[in-house]
């Protein structure tokens, strides 16, 4: 049912941690074990992702949690994909509904940073979702079909980008969404794909689910033949962690 998509669980740590927090954090991913048949990326604070690169274990891979669309330049604050790939970074979260909502990030910039991050060789985990408003108007299937048709505006080649599907609902409130929801999405997501872009795409493509994953939630999740790992926040910041990891055991 999986045809053969190797399992994929990402730690989102957000604006979190100190040094001495991420050497807890790179502690317990090192005693593991984590299951070697899932492929595991911590998404590290900017000023933190050289040390998290440079003191982790070699079966766990490091992303950032954002980055701009041009190489260099005028561009204060920002970071680009040649930067993080200078540093030995291999992955970039982008299109976060933080970014999205509380920073005001449009489908087309999302889209425009998942192609230069794309042609920088960076892997990309590409976040989309709903917002309850949305949800509850039936507009779901609408708003993430919207948000990953940006996407297919800008790229042909989707062989290095994930999906991850967060409904905003169910990100650090406690409250996710059940199987048969994610699972929904998930399929709907992976038709959209089939119409829209191929078959073979549509078969290949890991749609991770994010959204309040826990230890106690995520083998039941991980049982849905189209989830295809975790994008986790608040829990990849605890050992509970490696249990999310290994759901798939
Ligand atoms: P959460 O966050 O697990 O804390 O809900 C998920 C995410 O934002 O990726």
């Amino acid at each position: 049912v999986t045809m053969g998509r190797k399992f994929i669980v990402g730690g989102n740590w957000k604006m979190n941690g100190t040094k001495a927090q991420i050497c807890e954090i790179l502690d317990f991913l090192k005693k593991g074990p984590l299951n070697s048949d899932t492929e595991v990326v911590v998404g590290a604070p900017t000023i933190y992702l050289q040390f998290t690169q440079e003191n982790k274990p070699n079966n766990v891979a490091v992303a950032a949690q954002n980055c701009y669309k041009v190489p260099k330049g005028a561009f204060t604050g920002e970071i680009s994909p040649a930067m993080l790939k200078d540093i030995g970074i291999e992955w970039v979260i982008l299109g976060h509904s933080e970014r999205r909502h509380i920073f005001c990030e449009s489908d087309e910039l999302i889209a425009d940073k998942v192609k230069h991050a794309l042609e920088n060789g960076l892997k990309v985990i590409a976040c989309v979702g709903e917002t309850l408003d949305e949800r509850e108007a039936g507009k779901t299937e609408e708003v993430v079909f919207r948000q990953t048709q940006a996407i297919k505006d800008k790229i042909t080649d989707w062989n290095n980008v994930v999906i991850a599907y967060e409904p905003v609902w169910a990100i650090g409130t406690g409250k996710t969404a059940t199987p048969e929801q994610a699972q929904e999405v998930h399929q709907s997501l992976r038709c959209w794909f089939e119409s829209n872009v191929g078959p073979d795409i549509a078969n290949c493509i890991r749609i991770q689910y994010g959204g309040s994953v826990t230890e106690k939630n995520c083998k039941e999740l991980a049982g849905q033949p189209d989830i295809d790992g975790f994008l986790v926040g608040g829990a990849s910041l605890k050992p509970e962690f490696v249990q999310i990891v290994n759901a798939r055991g």
